[in-house]
């Protein structure tokens, strides 16, 4: 039912993910009301919407889970190392369920625009469906990798198969059997979903821009006692996590430059991190992400494995990365990725000097005039990260000042959490915080505390609103810059940086300091009475 009769509530939380459930289980037990706007029609976030075959998470499942209630984790079984995308969405509901949330949600509600009323310190918050809400407090849970990118060629529309991004993938799945299928992109969904529709299709061509490292996951299953070792302790290795710099426990850094061991020293120890799995190489030596020529050792062992696996050497050398530094692209992680190039019915076409021109009825034409027809086009072309969810609402603080007139240099925010400008609005895993950098269970838990904690200060006080000084945003805008540049992350025309966004402005929008640093800071402005924040 819609209706325009504004409905007040404490706190508006947008988004039913991960992030927005939690947010909504700690403001309840807090004692505000809230009401979650979901445009989906169920829980899930991520994992309601990304269904491609072979999605999966590549934190271990024992650490991607929430840890805020012991008892939730003895519930839980997972099964495998990495949960597969179904499971994770199983377990979300679960925690739907077991805490009662849907009925604080509406589902299939976007919000379109969301106003700040500085004479009555409010929010008011409008949906598609014509929904009229005012709230104190406004938090933005709305997804750092929330809206799927197509590419911006010409064409797509005029298509006459099927087709389909990885990012909003149908409920009832995709056959591919007898199909010939078109992959367009290499990131991390293409790289999960790959092995997978290659097993099913007559046919699968990939078209690469550029090339992805891949580590492999060496996945299993996860025995009782594994699981059980990791449940019974969650509240101590969270804690941990919480120190770390990535959010995730048991990845020992080797401290010791890859520079300063021998060939064979080097070649043992990422040999050795290899069989590990995951995000473990990332650790094999102390300077990888901030020397050059230590970097280079760690991509040239890649490459070497890519041409140890990769049985047609034309095929290897393009799938090899060559012109960014290893892992300043997001490091992927994949089951069987290489090993399904020695396929015969996959083909790689490297669009890299060769782009698509144009998608048509048939299928894809290259510049140079290449055509290839399929039935399917898979669109891996990943997402407007970390901006496109906030910026395709019409925000407005103080002043009537929108979010896009504030950001149209890239994002600023104070710790990731708050804009200046825009009173009592919060953004979980906002630009500037370790977000996509780290496991993001970690990162929105603590986002999600400290958003409480904060909300829960200020009532005491009989305080009407909190937002960050433009000196303070000013500052950590700029501390965020400095560490970005200290590393070798900006070299690369990552999502990070916007450049798979035409337009977008580049900027280095994660915070890189680390995952424990940046918490002790959180905490530091908390109990200094939310220094560097305006509060009234
Ligand atoms: P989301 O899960 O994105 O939820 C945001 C919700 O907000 C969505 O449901 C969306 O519909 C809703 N929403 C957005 N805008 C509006 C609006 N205007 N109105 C109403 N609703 C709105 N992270 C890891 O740490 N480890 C991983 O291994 C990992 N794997 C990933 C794999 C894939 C394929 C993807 C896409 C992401 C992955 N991530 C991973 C990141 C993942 O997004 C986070 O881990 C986590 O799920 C984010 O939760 P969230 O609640 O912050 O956001």
């Amino acid at each position: 039912m819609t209706s325009n009769a504004p409905q007040s509530f404490d706190s508006i939380i947008v988004g039913a993910g991960f992030a927005g459930l939690y947010q909504l289980i700690r403001l309840r037990r807090a004692g505000f009301s809230a009401r979650v706007i979901e445009a989906a029609d169920d829980v899930g976030g991520t994992w309601y919407w990304n269904r491609y075959p072979g999605a999966r998470c590549d934190i271990e499942s024992l650490q991607y889970q929430y840890a805020f209630d012991p008892d939730l984790a003895k519930e839980w079984r997972w099964t495998e190392r990495y949960a597969t995308q179904p499971e994770i969405l199983r377990y979300i509901q679960f925690v739907a369920d077991r805490y009662d949330l849907r009925r604080d949600i509406q589902f299939s509600a976007r919000v379109t625009a969301a106003h700040y009323d500085e004479a009555a310190a409010r929010w008011t918050v409008r949906t598609d469906r014509g929904d009229v809400y005012t709230c104190r407090y406004l938090v933005m849970a709305t997804g750092c990798l929330s809206v799927p990118k197509t590419p911006e060629v010409p064409g797509i529309e005029t298509f006459e198969g099927e087709s389909y991004h990885t990012g909003a993938w149908p409920h009832e799945g995709v056959d591919f059997t007898g199909k010939r299928v078109a992959v367009i992109g290499t990131g991390s969904s293409a790289i999960q979903s790959i092995p997978i529709i290659a097993r099913q299709a007559a046919h699968l061509t990939v078209f690469q821009r550029t090339p992805n490292f891949s580590v492999p996951a060496q996945n299993y299953f996860l025995d009782e006692e594994q699981w059980r070792a990791a449940a019974e302790r969650i509240a101590e290795l969270r804690a941990e996590a919480r120190t770390t710099s990535a959010g995730i426990t048991g990845l020992p850094l080797n401290d010791v430059s890859a520079l300063a061991v021998s060939e064979e020293e080097r070649r043992r120890e990422y040999e050795r991190r290899w069989a590990m799995g995951g995000f473990a190489i990332g650790g094999a030596f102390n300077d990888i992400a901030i020397n050059p020529d230590a970097n280079e050792t760690a991509a040239e062992f890649v490459r070497q494995k890519i041409r140890e696996i990769v049985q047609d050497p034309e095929t290897a050398e393009a799938l090899c990365p060559r012109d960014y530094p290893f892992g300043t692209k997001r490091l992927c992680v994949d089951i069987a990725y290489y090993e399904t190039f020695n396929r015969p019915n996959v083909t790689l076409v490297s669009i890299r000097d060769n782009p698509i021109a144009a998608i048509t009825p048939k299928g894809v034409r290259l510049e140079n005039g290449d055509e290839y027809e399929f039935d399917t086009i898979v669109y891996a072309t990943g997402f407007d990260a970390m901006t496109g969810a906030l910026l395709r609402i019409d925000i407005r603080g103080r002043g009537g000042l929108t979010l896009r007139e504030k950001w149209e240099h890239g994002p600023r925010t104070c710790l990731g959490i708050q804009v200046a400008g825009f009173p009592n609005m919060f953004t979980i895993t906002g630009p500037g915080s370790p977000s996509v950098l780290s496991n993001m269970l970690v990162s929105i838990e603590q986002h999600v505390d400290w958003v409480t904690d904060c909300l829960e200060y200020l009532r005491e006080r009989d305080l009407a609103t909190i937002e960050p000084s433009l000196e303070a945003e000013d500052a950590w805008v700029n501390h965020v810059n400095e560490v970005a540049n200290l590393t070798l992350y900006p070299r690369a025309n990552s999502w990070y940086i916007g450049a798979n966004v035409p337009g977008k402005p580049r900027v280095f929008m994660p915070y890189i300091g680390g995952v424990g640093a940046y918490a002790q800071k959180c905490a530091e402005v908390a109990a200094n009475g939310y220094e560097g924040f305006i509060l009234q």
